[in-house]
């Protein structure tokens, strides 16, 4: 599903790489966590996988498709694969639950009926019916981060990918988020979880992959953290 071959990344060639020579296999259907510090390359590994950076060496294919032979016209065509939820969440303020969820579908051309009947299944698929009225803006940040989700996971994408989606949200909160993925793992979509957290990353018991500094320095089936 996901087949990274020695990637090497560098924003400045005076510093040392963001990530230096990684590579990794993940399986469809498989929860994976990237475990690291802050500035380990965390991100920057989930930006490689949506084409926001490119690697300086290396190669990438995700769903069969190789990287190396990706025009500019495709990446739309990739991301729908991908779904993407940031810690920050990224919401439109000015737009209902209702209509951000709907807004991540209009823009790869489903037709409205399509949408005003998929939306409300995503949406109770995270736990935000009764919700779909309000704007970000009147919701807590678990309910935030769940609509953020369901943005993300509206297109059935194969891999979802969620980039410290707990950073601003307390331990409870924190947990509810993290059964929300596993949910959507178990009917079929591979998860990538980027996240500091060594209480999440131990209760999980998932495969962990940890970078530091760059490089991965461990990948266990139901590893642990220590920070
Ligand atoms: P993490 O997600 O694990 O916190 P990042 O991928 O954000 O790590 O960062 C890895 C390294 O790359 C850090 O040293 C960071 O400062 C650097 N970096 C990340 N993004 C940029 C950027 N846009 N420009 C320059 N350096 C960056």
């Amino acid at each position: 599903m996901i087949l990274l071959d020695r990637i090497t990344k560098s924003y400045d060639k005076k510093t040392k790489p963001a990530i230096s020579r990684i590579s990794l296999h993940v399986e469809p259907r498989e929860f994976v966590i990237l475990v690291g510090a802050s500035g380990a390359g965390k991100s920057t590994l989930l930006k490689m996988l949506t084409r926001e950076e490119k690697p300086d060496s290396g190669k990438i294919i995700v769903g069969g498709i190789d990287y190396d032979d990706l025009r500019d016209k495709q990446i739309p065509y990739l991301r729908q694969k991908l779904g993407v939820a940031f810690q920050d969440f990224k919401l439109l303020p000015t737009r209902t639950v209702f209509e951000n969820v709907a807004f991540a579908l209009e823009i790869v051309g489903m037709p409205n009926r399509e949408i005003r009947n998929t939306v409300p299944k995503v949406i109770e698929l995270v736990g935000l019916k009764g919700k779909e009225k309000n704007f970000p803006g009147e919701l807590s940040g678990g309910e935030r981060q769940r609509v953020a989700i369901a943005r993300a996971v509206a297109r059935q994408p194969k891999i979802l990918m969620a980039d410290e989606p707990t950073a601003n949200l307390d331990p409870k909160t924190s947990w509810e988020i993290i059964r929300l993925l596993e949910k959507i793992n178990s009917y079929g979509t591979t998860v990538l979880l980027a996240t500091h957290s060594a209480e999440i990353v131990n209760k999980l018991k998932r495969r962990v992959i940890l970078l530091e500094h760059g490089k991965i320095t461990s990948d266990q089936a139901e590893g642990g953290y220590k920070q």
